[in-house]
């Protein structure tokens, strides 16, 4: 673990993500909220992310691995977890060692766990439109299901991000479909994204995780924009503050050449801790409310800022960088899932 000598802390904000998923939770007006935690709670820190929202209210968890599931198991008090890749062949040890239900996609996967599950209940996911993970309608609807115990049926929307998007009222109307034929416990198709495209699509449970963690499904949806609040800040380390000479370049293959002389604030943070290179052009620390842009190349360990704006800068100051995540994968090829879970793990994680 780091200790409080990190160079690089990541602020966490507990009101904020309990806030968020308040706000998700009446925009399903009615529906249970749950929680999807996997790759690490958005890259945020699963168990620090799970125990807040359980305590908050949050009764449903998904992940993606049983290690994931494992990794949580402390933190969920009587909640539960479902593990959305299922049971494959080397993970029915697991799954059987585990409180967690697997999300069963394949007729493999259901014949597995009929085989080793011993009546144990299950979530089931079937395809609407997206051709991911799931069983085809005609396979859910053939007595493949019958008899299992299925505590929640679902399915995942492949568009929800696009209001306007024809696949979303047809997943719907798809989805609406099943669940008449095929009992359960429990509906669920909603991501965030989905959560925002109305009640009709809440059903009996939704499924956010983006919007938890203060990402924007929908950037042009002013009441998302609103309502969600970031979650995660980023703070550097100033490790050396140098002078450039008109002329000179900064950085792996020189390509930023200063027109005129400046100060370049080398910060501690670089690709290996998620700052990706596509940040390069468009990322800035701020000090004060004032942007201090990146020089040059994002380096595996160390950008470059221009620091001429901020003449009080001293080696070892702690200074914030712009992770406005809608902004940053609005002007990078990014999106602001890739933003988050690529959130490495040198950082010190710091929770407030
Ligand atoms: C990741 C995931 C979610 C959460 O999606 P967001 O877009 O982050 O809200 C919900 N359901 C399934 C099946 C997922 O894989």
């Amino acid at each position: 673990m780091n200790g409080s000598h990190a160079p690089q802390r990541l602020l966490l904000d507990s009101a904020a993500l309990v806030d968020n998923w308040r706000w998700l939770l009446r925009a399903a007006g009615g529906a249970a909220c749950g929680a999807a935690v996997k790759a690490d709670g958005y890259g945020l820190g699963a168990s620090e992310v799970t125990r807040r929202l359980a305590a908050a209210g949050c009764r449903d968890f998904f992940v993606a691995t049983w290690a994931e599931a494992d990794a949580v198991a402390s933190d969920i008090g009587d909640a539960a977890v479902s593990v959305l890749h299922g049971v494959g062949p080397r993970q029915i040890e697991a799954a059987l060692a585990s409180r967690a239900r697997p999300v069963l996609n394949s007729a493999d996967q259901i014949a597995r766990w009929r085989q080793h599950g011993r009546g144990r209940p299950c979530d089931v996911m079937v395809d609407t439109g997206m051709n991911r993970l799931g069983l085809t309608a005609d396979e859910a609807c053939s007595g493949l299901l019958d008899g299992l115990k299925i505590e929640t049926l679902m399915s995942h929307l492949a568009c929800a991000d696009e209001p306007g998007h024809p696949l979303n009222g047809q997943q719907l109307a798809s989805f609406v479909e099943l669940k008449a034929r095929i009992p359960a416990h429990r509906y669920s198709l909603a991501n965030s994204a989905g959560i925002c495209l109305g009640r009709d699509f809440a059903l009996d449970l939704v499924r956010p995780g983006l919007a938890l963690y203060g990402g924007i499904p929908v950037t042009e949806d002013a009441r998302q924009r609103d309502a969600i609040r970031p979650v995660a800040a980023i703070e550097a380390e100033v490790v050396q503050l140098r002078d450039v000479p008109a002329g000179a370049s900064i950085g792996y293959g020189a390509t930023f050449v200063a027109p005129a002389p400046l100060r370049a604030a080398i910060l501690n943070i670089g690709y290996a801790d998620g700052y990706l290179r596509q940040l390069g052009s468009v990322g800035a620390a701020i000090i004060s409310g004032v942007r201090l842009p990146i020089l040059g190349r994002v380096s595996m360990d160390l950008i470059a800022v221009d620091a001429r704006a901020a003449a009080d800068l001293a080696e070892g100051d702690r200074v914030g960088l712009d992770f406005d995540l809608p902004r940053l994968a609005a002007e990078t090829s990014l999106t602001q899932y890739e933003l988050l879970t690529t959130l490495g793990r040198r950082y010190e994680r710091v929770w407030a």
